[in-house]
């Protein structure tokens, strides 16, 4: 299916009214990196560091850390991969942490709750990340803030790796971006000073999605209910590319939906630049990128809306035929 694509691999993902959007992979494992080429991702958007702790039955160590994410940088030869620190909890259970017995893991203790909570992991993952870094460019990204307050003690805890690293005569990186995932629905009404704040946002639309509808990911019953291209759905994300753009803030998104070809037309006509995604999917993204006119796109979506349509889907289907 890649082939297919093949003719367009160098090509830029540039839309008929000539809008450039960045395609990024989304990876996890040393075996997801040949992608980077192959599929003409320009980086790594979304690096799932946890997958490394779900295959193992102990938890690794700081040094077979470092070298791993070094093997990563090295695979991705300067292109910017963005390592998001550890993810689990809820439907990702680590084989040697204690279970959690809990009624709603979704909503529990997982993500970033935990790597604030029993910092010992995180603080080892972050000093793994500066030395795989070993003097050039690191981009870290922190999963599932809830609040301003959240961010900031997590950005502490960057601050004192780093100074930590620094003591012990380890090369600091050149440059150091810190952002957050916005996959709860709380973080998109954070006060101005978090957008400010923040260097960059990576929407999981994955989760965002799941508690925007108050819809189990997880559960077959109710997971395929809600549209992604629900009206509401909509112009909640276009809040948060706003009050982004109001503060200068680069965000991308990079849930499944952003490998949905004509899902992530309509996140590029509501404004996203930036899309992560499966390396499978960048070729159909860019096709369908490239063949369309975005101000065009968003006028159809802003009349489906304005009719009261529940979903924009069967307008922009409808829309697409046309073309
Ligand atoms: C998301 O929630 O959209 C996301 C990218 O993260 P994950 O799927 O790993 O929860
Ligand atoms: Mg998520």
């Amino acid at each position: 299916a890649q082939d297919r694509y093949a003719s367009i691999r160098e090509k830029p993902a540039e839309t008929m009214c000539g809008t450039v959007i960045r395609l990024d992979m989304n990876a996890g494992l040393m075996a997801d990196l040949p992608s980077l080429e192959g599929s003409g991702a320009e980086g790594v958007g979304l690096f799932r560091t946890e997958l490394q702790f779900l295959i193992r039955n102990s938890v690794p160590r700081r040094s077979e850390l470092a070298a791993l994410y070094r093997r990563v940088l090295d695979a991705a030869k300067g292109k910017r991969v963005v390592f998001r620190t550890l993810d689990i909890g809820s439907d990702k259970v680590l084989p040697y942490m204690k279970p959690q017995d809990e009624p709603n893991p979704a909503l529990g203790w997982r993500a970033i709750r935990v790597g604030l909570d029993k910092p010992g992991v995180m603080r080892m993952q972050l000093q793994a990340l500066i030395r795989a870094a070993n003097g050039g460019p690191l981009s870290i990204m922190f999963p599932f803030v809830a609040t301003y307050s959240e961010y900031q003690a997590a950005r502490a805890q960057m601050d004192k790796a780093m100074a930590g690293e620094e003591k012990l005569g380890h090369l600091l990186p050149s440059t150091l971006e810190i952002g957050a995932m916005l996959e709860t629905p709380s973080l998109a009404f954070a006060p101005n000073q978090f957008f400010d704040d923040v260097q960059f946002l990576s929407i999981g639309g994955n989760d965002l999605k799941q508690f925007f509808f108050a819809a189990d990911r997880e559960n077959e019953r109710v997971r395929r209910r809600y549209d992604f291209l629900d009206s509401g759905f909509l112009t909640f994300l276009e809040r948060i590319v706003d009050r982004s753009a109001a503060s200068n803030t680069s965000l991308s998104f990079c849930g499944e939906d952003a490998g949905r070809p004509v899902n992530a037309l309509c996140l590029a006509a509501i404004g996203l630049r930036v899309l992560s995604m499966r390396p499978s999917s960048i070729g159909p993204v860019k096709h369908m990128l490239r063949k369309h006119n975005l101000s065009e796109v968003k006028a159809v979506i802003d009349q489906a809306r304005d009719r009261g349509d529940q979903s924009v889907r069967q307008a922009v289907t409808d829309y697409l035929l046309t073309k």
